[in-house]
């Protein structure tokens, strides 16, 4: 077993925030080739462990000698900075795979919206992160390209379904990572790993060019080491972008100028902050309790006045009613892949309903299949009333809980997963134990509300991670109590 979570020494630049580095690079104490030569050194060092990559640049090295021969520019923010991105993200000209053998050789023509957007801001993608296929698992084990390891240890998971962002973030070999999360696949593999990642309110991030699993759940967001430079992710990704319809036009959630504000804050005064009761009796771990009761009493101690709330659907209700939608919409969102339009087309097919059916047997591994088997299902006639509508409607009462509370309260406070990260292999034939992981992040995708995960501790030596819950669009909010609770704690 291995820890890379502890770069060593020889790694100092490794070891920068993303905010440092790009201070680095503008007062030309360090060259963009120097960053991405060492995260691509660091890449090649971990990956035969980590297998947080499907797809490694080593051409990003050129990319950055381009850039310094240009110069840096301080007014992109991200100038120079090696990121990395979830395969479910397409990249114009880089494989994209979504995890899944069916897109095995699928090199897309066109840039998603936030990868528009990365590259606009001058960031270098040295590597496309493995994930579990179609983003669907919470350990990375569904990937076609075989698991990816946790960097605190490898014998373990590094949590899913962005399991690779959350792996590279936390080993040092990119300086952040955009993920998607659709019940939780940010906000749990960043917990596992001891990273941060932020799932945006629902509507604020394009996910034009983003490979859908659930649509009215799915959002793509950033991981990264510190909350200021998730913050800065932000900052880069979020807006409106008309060629998503459900974009909301309103302004950025986040601007370098509130992060000004949100870093030079110290205390909690005047905050108030809510406890969802329900999350600390749903089978937590000890240890991951203890880390819960120490966050509170710290968040006390910096100024906080401590509030119990209820959320009383917002747990076993909400598996439930995800797990029917996010299928649901899988089912239908997956009916593309058919052999004739997109990557893998069996070799042998007698007619064309025999080229669908053996295309798609071959080309899905066995977790896909059982959604888009369920999924179909609780669509059909005689069923839809039964499973999709109630769904629908336990989401709403959800989403009320939510608000409620948040009436009461500036932010939520509550566990993102109810363990440390898992021994690999150790839960993953049983998958209603593998739904049950998404018990305390499922319901915030179901409201469309904001969460940051950040590291909060740690339990038998791994890391524990706790989530802030914001209103909708008030990421500001929860990037500023993270940040407060992040830097007193170092
Ligand atoms: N683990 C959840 C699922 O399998 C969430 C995955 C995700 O957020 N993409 O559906």
């Amino acid at each position: 077993m291995s820890d890379y979570t502890l770069a060593s020494p020889s790694d100092a630049l490794l070891q920068l925030s993303l905010r440092n580095a790009r201070e680095r690079l503008r007062n030309r104490e360090n060259t963009s080739e120097e960053l991405v030569s060492a995260c691509l050194s660091r890449i090649h060092a971990t990956e035969p462990d980590l297998n947080a990559l499907i797809t490694v640049r080593d051409e990003a090295l050129e990319e950055a000698r381009q850039i310094d021969k240009s110069g840096i520019d301080a007014k992109k923010p991200l100038h120079g900075i090696p990121v990395t991105v979830k395969d479910a993200i397409v990249t114009s000209g880089i494989r994209t795979t979504a995890g899944s053998r069916i897109l095995q050789n699928f090199i897309p023509f066109y840039d998603a919206e936030v990868v528009r957007r990365l590259r606009e801001a001058g960031a270098i993608i040295v590597g496309k992160n493995n994930m579990d296929e179609f983003a669907m698992g919470s350990s990375t084990e569904n990937s076609s390209y075989g698991p990816a390891h946790n960097p605190a240890n490898t014998e373990c998971v590094p949590g899913g379904s962005s399991g690779g962002s959350a792996a590279s973030v936390a080993a040092f070999q990119c300086y952040a990572s955009l993920g998607t999360d659709t019940g939780g696949s940010i906000r749990q593999p960043a917990a596992l790993c001891g990273c941060v990642g932020l799932k945006p309110t629902y509507g604020s991030v394009s996910r034009y060019g983003v490979i859908a699993y659930g649509s009215s759940l799915d959002q793509v967001g950033p991981l990264t080491r510190t909350v200021d430079d998730a913050g800065i992710m932000l900052s880069v990704i979020a807006g409106h972008d008309a060629k998503d319809s459900t974009s909301s036009p309103s302004a950025p959630v986040v601007t370098e100028d509130d992060l000004s504000v949100i870093a030079s804050r110290t205390d909690l005064n005047g905050v108030k902050i809510g406890i969802p009761r329900e999350f600390l009796s749903e089978g937590l771990d000890e240890g991951v309790a203890a880390v819960c009761r120490e966050t509170e009493l710290h968040a006390r101690d910096l100024g906080a006045e401590i509030r119990e709330v209820s959320l009383p659907h917002a747990t076993r209700e909400a598996i439930a009613a995800y797990y029917v939608i996010a299928m649901a919409e899988a089912s239908s969102n997956l009916s593309r892949f058919d052999g004739v339009r997109y990557g893998y087309r069996t070799e042998a097919a007698e007619d064309i309903d025999d080229l669908y059916t053996r295309s798609r047997t071959e080309g899905f591994g066995k977790e896909v299949q059982r959604r888009i088997l369920l999924g179909t299902y609780v669509l059909s006639a005689g069923y839809y009333d039964a499973y999709y509508r109630k769904a629908a409607q336990v989401r709403r009462l959800i989403r009320e809980d939510y608000l409620a509370a948040l009436e009461q309260c500036d932010v939520l406070l509550a566990p993102v997963s109810p363990v440390t990260a898992w021994k690999l292999g150790s839960i993953v034939e049983d998958p209603l134990k593998m739904y049950l992981m998404d018990i305390f992040t499922v319901s915030l995708n179901l409201s469309g509300l904001p969460g940051l995960s950040f590291p909060a501790g740690r339990a038998g030596g791994m890391p524990v991670g706790m989530q802030l819950i914001g209103r909708p669009f008030q990421e500001k909010d929860i990037l500023s109590v993270g940040h407060v609770l992040e830097t007193c704690r170092r």
